[in-house]
């Protein structure tokens, strides 16, 4: 086999892999064939090359956006800055935003871009210049505005990066009073909002919460309901690995083990997460990290035992290789696409249970909709109600202490009296949003004895939503 073939078979597989979840899934549903292969296909694949100059040289570099569906207006989803970023890779990704989309009931459709470069190897000038450059490529085309198509941080790129995009999207459009939300996972001081950047993170801890909850559910797994004292392994300690592990552990998980490119590290009376990252900080590893068993192969640490494992790096990590030798009863997919079909077959029939990417990591669209509705509204959240609760509030505390001749302390006081801040606000919006769609594709799940994974659930729940939403458009009778 030509080395050309391998790496044509090895960038096929995930768009493919996201079609046959979907194919299975559809089953399940009554849509007509026509219905189904809209929703599941790539609306525009946009592919450009530009040139950046690089020291005294130039150099070309290929990058990607993708709308997978316009059924609701505009498309969303992340920029990937990697290396290994591929078509394949981002028409899966750019699907798997319409559907988790519509699992959360965010209204967009599903995008995803990817630009081929190693940021490790650019300076920040050199990045800069490259995102302003990808901005007007998209400008260009109309791939890009607040009610078209608006991008968000994906693996590799963050708040920096998206102001660079704002500020270009603004330039180029003088006086579009909505300009800003153009894109989501802006700094906060350049219109961005409170708790995006943990969002992603938080949202997976709460479906996990969600998850272990559920104490018929446990039952079967052979598992106590609740977080308390459960071991979790996670692997990825990037934004979304890092504030999983952070959120879990707060909500009285024990994180056990740690797992990065260089190694994984395990201790099964817990780890501290900040102790953890701080020391790979310093040293450049998560290696030696005292008082930890060590894994030089990172794939290691994921087999440890566990309850949980939250594979929240890249995709394809749990495989038909591995998935007889994950020890956890639970996998909650704070990455997309960690699960192969092939290993999730295999470990749904060890007894185990998935909770889907499309759901799972949910928490950071969810916020960034918060951001896009801050930004066409021009108001923080909580600006103009906050004073108006905290008077009113303080008028009930006072006639009931008036009434009833208690007086309540200091503390008891400022908890009730306090208004809600935009950071409570977007945290209490993201929960809401998590519990209700776990519970959303939990009932269908369980109205369906045939329905054999919560993937396949989600994906029901999904292509309901979306195949209304084309009938909504009228397109379809
Ligand atoms: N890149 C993130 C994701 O895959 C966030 C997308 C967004 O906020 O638009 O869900």
């Amino acid at each position: 086999m030509s080395n050309s073939s391998i790496i044509a078979e090895e960038e096929t597989h995930f768009f493919g892999d996201v079609c046959k979840n979907f194919d299975y899934a559809a089953q399940f549903t009554n849509h007509e064939a026509g219905l189904l292969d809209q929703i599941k296909s790539c609306n525009s694949v946009y592919r450009f090359r530009f040139p950046i100059r690089k020291g005294n040289h130039f150099e070309v570099i290929d990058a990607w956006r993708i709308e997978h569906s316009q059924h609701q207006s505009p498309t969303k989803g992340g920029i990937r800055y990697s290396e290994m970023v591929n078509e394949d890779e981002v028409m899966a990704l750019s699907a798997l935003m319409t559907y988790k989309c519509a699992i959360v009931n965010v209204p967009f459709g599903g995008a995803k871009g990817g630009i081929k470069i190693n940021p490790k190897n650019y300076t920040v000038a050199e990045l800069e210049n490259i995102t302003r450059r990808y901005t007007v490529e998209l400008i260009k085309k109309n791939f890009i505005g607040p009610s078209i198509d608006v991008p968000a941080p994906d693996y590799g790129s963050g708040e920096r990066e998206m102001s660079w995009i704002a500020d270009t999207y603004a330039t180029m459009n003088p006086g579009q009073l909505d300009a800003m939300g153009c894109v989501t996972g802006k700094p906060l001081a350049l219109h961005g909002i409170a708790g995006r950047r943990e969002a992603t993170g938080r949202g997976v801890a709460i479906a996990t919460r969600e998850c272990v909850n559920v104490a018929e559910d446990m039952e079967k797994l052979g598992l106590t309901p609740g977080l308390a004292g459960k071991k979790v392994i996670v692997q990825g300690l990037g934004n979304v690995g890092y504030h999983s592990a952070k959120f879990l552990a707060e909500f009285g998980a024990t994180i056990v083990g740690l797992c990065e490119f260089e190694g994984a590290v395990y201790n099964e009376n817990g780890l501290d997460v900040d102790s953890v990252f701080v020391h790979r900080k310093q040293t450049g590893s998560i290696l030696g990290y005292p008082g930890a068993k060590e894994f030089k192969n990172s794939m290691e640490g994921l087999e440890q035992p566990c309850d949980i494992l939250i594979p929240a790096a890249l995709e394809n990590q749990i495989t038909q290789e591995n998935a007889a030798r994950i020890q956890a009863k639970i996998i909650c997919e704070g990455a997309n696409g960690p699960t192969t079909p092939e290993a999730e077959a295999i470990f749904y029939a060890k007894g185990g249970i998935i909770i889907p990417d499309m759901y799972a990591n949910a928490g950071g669209v969810t916020v960034s909709y918060f951001e896009w509705l801050k930004n066409l509204s021009h108001v923080a959240f909580g600006r103009m109600s906050r004073r108006f609760e905290e008077n009113s509030n303080q008028n009930l505390v006072n006639m009931v202490e008036g009434i009833t001749g208690m007086s309540l302390s200091p503390t008891q006081r400022s908890t009730i009296i306090k208004g809600a801040s935009e950071l409570e606000l977007v945290n209490s919006g993201l929960e809401d949003t998590m519990i209700r769609s776990y519970h959303e594709i939990r009932e269908t799940w369980k109205n369906n004895p045939k329905i054999d994974t919560m993937r396949t659930a989600a994906f029901v729940g999904a292509i309901n939503k979306i195949a209304v939403s084309y009938q909504n458009l009228g397109v379809w009778p």
